[in-house]
Order: C-alpha cells, then structure tokens, then sequence
C-alpha cells in the first residue's frame, strides 16, 4: 500500500495537534522529564492508512520524523528539538487475534497491561513481556523485550512472527511492508531486524503478529505460552543500617552466583524470576522481588532454597513477605514506578554473563554509601534472565545476547533541574568506575556482555565515556550489525529514520 503524494494533510487534519491545540502539552510530554520536543505537527492516526499518509506527508515536506507509543524512551530518540513531526501512536492499541496470520496482531500503542489483559481473557495466552505495565508494546518489543516470563519462554521477539511496518524509500515515497519470519518471504531480512534492531530505526510499525516459534495448529490458545495460573509474589527487605560492607558484598556476591549456576535453558528453577533494587544507603532498602509459578513442582522450596542461597554467610536481617496472587494480578500491581512522569533520569545498563567481581563490588558499596553526594535514587537494579533466552542462537534474531544471566539497569532519577548535571556526572562516573578494566563501558564475552538497546545510552558512542575499543553499535549488537546495516540500506536508504543511536546503512 502507498498514499497518494501530498494527502497526508487533507486526510489527518481529525487528528493532527499543533502548538495552539490544548492537548499539544499532553502529547509532548513523555516518561523522561529530562526531554521534551517541538514539534509543529503531532499526528495522532488510528489506523496504518493514517500513519502511511502521515509518513509520506512528512517526506514531501522534508520534515524530521519520530515516533512515540508508550512514551518509556530513556534518551531523547523522540523528545528531541529536531523532531518536527512526531506520530503519537497510542491510539492504534488493538489486541486481537488475527486467524488469516494464525497469530495475535498487537498494535503498537497496546501498553503492557493491556496485552497481558487481552491476550489472558481472551484466550487464555500471554508473550514473556517486561513487568511494567505502562510501557509500549511499540517501543518494547522492537528492542527485543524480556520479563518474569523470560526464563521459562525466551524473549518477547523469540514470539514476534510477522511486522506491519510503514517504510520510506529512496525515492521518498511512503509504503506498508508485512515482513514474516517464514524463510521464503522476500522481505525476511526486515523481519528479523525487528526482533531486537531498537525504536526508531527502519520505519514506522503499524502491527506486530505474535506466535510462538513452535506452535502448530490453529487453536488461538495453543498458539502462544500460557502464563501461570498463580505465582508466589515475594517481597524481600534489607536495611543497609545491617549491613557491612563485606556483608554487602557478600549478599551481591551470592545473588550474582546463584544466577550464574542457575539460568541453564530447560532447568526447574526458570519458573523463577527476581528483580534486585540496590539503591543508595539513604534509602536504608535493598529490595527483591520474586515472582514463582505457584504450580510448579515444589514453588515454596525454590523460593526458601533461593532467599537462603541469597543470604548464605550475609548475617543480616531480612524481611520477607509472600503473597499468592493470580498472575494477571501481579503482572498488573504497581510495585515498580514506571508512571514517572515528570521525574528526570539518567539510565544506562549492561548484560551480565557473571557476577560482579569483587573490584565492581567494592566500587558499587562505595558509590552507594558516599555521603558527599546526596541523591538517594540512585543505584542499580538486577534482572534475572537466561533461561530459555540462552536456548536461542546470537544471531538467529537481532537479540545477540543470548548467553547472560543477568541485566544490569543503572539508574538515577531526580526532580529539580537545577543541579541536574551533578546528578548526570554521578552515573557517569558511577559506570565508568565498574568498568573500569574495560575502558568505561561493559565488555563482550566477558563477564559483561555489553548493553540493552532497549535501555539506551547515547554516552556508549562518545569518546569522553566509551574509552573501549568498541564502537556503540558492537556493544549493542555485538556481530548482527552488519546485517542490520544491509536492511537499514535497504528499507530506509536516505536515513529518514534517524537518532541519537540510530543504524546507519
Ligand atoms: C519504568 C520502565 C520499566 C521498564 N521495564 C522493562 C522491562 O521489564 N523489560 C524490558 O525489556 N524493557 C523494559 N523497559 C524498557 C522499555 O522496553 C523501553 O523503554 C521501550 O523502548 C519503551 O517503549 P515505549 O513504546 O513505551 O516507548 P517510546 O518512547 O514510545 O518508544 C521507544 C523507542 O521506540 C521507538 N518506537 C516506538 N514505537 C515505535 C513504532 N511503532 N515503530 C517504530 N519505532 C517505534 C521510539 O521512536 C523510540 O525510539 C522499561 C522502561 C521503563 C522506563
């Protein structure tokens, strides 16, 4: 499908917000406060022949485009001052099952939650998306996505069967591409630069289709993983006021060691998932939260074995809460603050493949514990992954990283602009200081294996912080760039879709 040149106005004007609109604040506010963009036009289409028009509206005018659905970006990709057109997708947010592609077509500016809900009470099925309920389906999936469900059934793009994507060719002119992973299908190449590429890089997607890489038949309900009936819902406390610095270390230590011997592909213990907060001592909380499949074999005893790997030789107190919630129950509590709006942040990240050692860990107790420096917000949290995304070959889908156990996701959130350098420079310093032996940034297949596009960090590609032989694109993407430059060459030879991080063909 391609739009007639020049009608992107005529038939949009329903849904195009400029500056005098009312609703242009809400439509250019996003999750980073720290960002915000200007552009003259905000589109707001409900359907891909909106987005085809709007796209190739844009092209004839020469205007810089970007994109937004759920509004979680973590650097300034769409809230940025050369934006001129942005798509605010999140009316396009249908979850439905699709029985011609025998697959679920998830629209872009679904959220999590809505997904979860969807696709449970519909049919009875869910995708092994992140724990944040308010993040796009848009954004998410395109980085490669991974949550609870991530051990036990891969990434969220190990599913991802089919993209709907709105292109722009070299000749300027706007296109609808379906791009499938079947073998045979011309444009397979496009599909599988969705399957971890990142926001932002080869057009504009309308839908994705979702299926599980094994599913045959077509009984929607056995056409992707069923989530758990129930889980037991953990909350793990520590106070750092209990704490030593060796028994600091050790609690890490443990946390880092039981991950390493326990995220084989297959194994019991991936019906298991925990995110670790370790947030400066101001907050005098370190805190875990595991979420277990309440049906599988022997749940209470995972949980008990795990908490007691995590405390072997720490000495100090804990506090300990389970619940037993129905998982759509606990997919949807608000435990975490992904509604931040208005809160500004630095993030960076990197993929674990061990635990820290015990240089990093000495560097992060003291990081954590400085009182020279006063934002208690700040810190690191660690994800369990592995599992079943360890059984998917590095380059059998853009996600290269296939062999860590764990995401690291360094963070400092504040609200006040003034200072706000101060805090930046604190996460900087923070990250080159554990990576220190490897020029400031993680390291490949070593015991970091460099970073999540989905959790980005425009730092990666500047020489000030990234004093390490490899380039951004490398530690992102480790050997699937150049694959992904040929499809970026391809589809969006002129570049149209572009930023800070963005493929170049
Ligand atoms: C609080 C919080 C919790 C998170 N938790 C997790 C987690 O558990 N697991 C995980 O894997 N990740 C997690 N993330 C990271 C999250 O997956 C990414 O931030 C994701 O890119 C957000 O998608 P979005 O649609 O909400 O954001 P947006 O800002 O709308 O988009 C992000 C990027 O994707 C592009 N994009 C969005 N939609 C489209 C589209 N339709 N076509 C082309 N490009 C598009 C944008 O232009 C931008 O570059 C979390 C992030 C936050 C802030």
């Amino acid at each position: 499908m391609t739009a007639a040149r020049g009608d992107g106005a005529g038939v949009l004007d329903r849904t195009v917000i400029t500056p005098e609109d009312p609703r242009y604040a809400e439509v250019t506010t996003a999750a980073n406060g720290r960002f915000r963009c200007t552009p003259r036009a905000v589109h707001v289409p409900a359907s891909a022949a909106e987005v085809l028009a709007a796209v190739q509206g844009a092209a004839d005018a020469g205007a810089r485009v970007a994109v937004r659905s759920g509004g979680h970006c973590l650097e300034d990709f769409v809230d940025s001052a050369e934006t001129e057109v942005l798509l605010d997708l999140s009316l396009l947010n249908r979850v439905e099952y699709d029985a011609t592609m025998r697959a679920f077509a998830i629209e872009p500016g679904a959220l999590l939650g809505d997904v979860y809900r969807g696709l449970l009470k519909g049919w009875g099925v869910t995708i092994p998306a992140g724990l944040e309920y308010s993040v796009g389906a848009g954004g998410h999936i395109l980085g490669g996505g991974y949550g609870p469900l991530t051990r036990a059934h891969g990434c969220v793009v190990d599913h991802l069967y089919a993209v709907e994507v709105v292109t722009v060719d070299a000749a300027g002119t706007a296109r609808v591409v379906v791009a499938t992973r079947e073998s045979d299908d011309p444009h397979h190449d496009l599909w599988w630069a969705h399957t971890g590429c990142g926001g932002g890089n080869f057009g504009v997607v309308t839908k994705y289709w979702m299926r599980a890489p094994d599913a045959e038949g077509d009984d929607p309900a056995a056409l992707l993983p069923r989530p758990p009936a129930e889980v037991l819902d953990a909350l793990t406390s520590w106070s750092w006021s209990d704490l030593t610095p060796e028994s600091f270390r050790r609690l890490l230590a443990n946390h880092g060691r039981w991950h390493e011997t326990h995220s084989a592909p297959g194994i019991p213990e991936n019906a298991l998932f925990s995110i670790l907060t370790v947030l400066r001592a101001q907050t005098n909380t370190i805190a875990l939260i595991t979420q277990v499949d309440a049906a599988v074999d022997g749940a209470e005893r995972m949980l008990s074995d795990y908490l007691d790997a995590l405390n072997e030789g720490v000495g100090a107190p804990y506090h300990h809460d389970v619940q037993r919630r129905p998982w759509l129950r606990s997919m949807l509590w608000p435990r975490m603050r992904g509604d931040v709006y208005g809160q500004r942040a630095k993030c960076k990240a990197a993929y674990l493949r061990r635990r820290y050692t015990d240089d990093q860990l000495d560097v992060i107790h003291r990081y954590l514990t400085d009182d020279t420096y006063d934002n208690p917000t700040a810190g690191v949290i660690l994800a369990a992954y592995g599992g079943q995304a360890s059984a998917v070959a590095s380059d059998a889908t853009a996600t290269a990283q296939r062999d860590s156990v764990l995401k690291a996701f360094y963070l400092n959130n504040w609200t006040d602009p003034i200072g706000e350098e101060r805090h930046i420079a604190w996460i900087r310093s923070f990250y080159r200081d554990i990576y220190a032996g490897s020029g400031g940034v993680p390291d490949l297949n070593g015991q970091a294996d460099g970073s999540y596009i989905n959790y980005p960090d425009t730092d990666l590609a500047d020489p000030a912080w990234n004093r390490s032989e490899k380039p951004w694109h490398e530690l992102y993407y480790k050997d699937n760039y150049p694959r992904l430059q040929r499809v970026k060459a391809a589809y969006d030879p002129t570049g149209f879709f572009r930023h800070a991080l963005s493929i170049t063909a």
